[in-house]
């Protein structure tokens, strides 16, 4: 897409701190990082989400986002890490080209920890559960 920034990034238009390339992907740097080595990976045919991705992209997407998770983390000496699909802006998604965001994390780093949780009430958690089963099936 001629106005995507990161068809931008992919096509070498735009630079970046490049982390990962192949023919399928391409991770860098995060231009703006919650922590050292935040990393984004996305899939260099353009799909602003993850359900409008082809399998055939989405494949190596994965593969190498667990490989480089790993490494990120270990690059970082972190303890662990996160890993981030904003999907919608109502989600937090600005850029809408399909990202991962892999952000690495140390004990009590103070970044975030837990969201808001509640307990669903008699019955809903089936009603909700029966309602994701159909959309499946569509
Ligand atoms: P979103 O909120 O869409 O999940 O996150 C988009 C991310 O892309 C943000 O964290 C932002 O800092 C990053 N970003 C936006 N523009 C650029 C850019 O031109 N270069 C790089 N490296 N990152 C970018
Ligand atoms: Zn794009």
């Amino acid at each position: 897409m001629s106005d995507c920034i990161f068809c931008k990034i992919a096509a070498g238009q735009i630079g970046s701190f490049k982390v990962y390339e192949d023919d399928h992907v391409l991770a860098f740097l995060d231009i703006g990082p919650i922590r050292d080595g935040h990393t984004l990976l996305i899939p260099k045919h353009h799909c602003s989400r993850l359900e409008d991705c082809p399998p055939q992209a989405l494949e190596p997407l994965m593969a190498r986002l667990a490989q480089l998770a790993g490494a990120v983390q270990r690059a970082m000496e972190a303890d662990g890490y996160n890993i981030l699909c904003n999907s919608g802006r109502a989600a937090g998604q600005i850029v809408e080209h399909l990202h991962f965001h892999i952000i690495p994390r140390k004990t009590g780093d103070g970044v975030f920890k837990h969201w808001p949780s509640f307990q669903y009430p008699e019955g809903r958690a089936l009603q909700v559960a029966e309602k994701i089963r159909q959309k499946l099936k569509k």
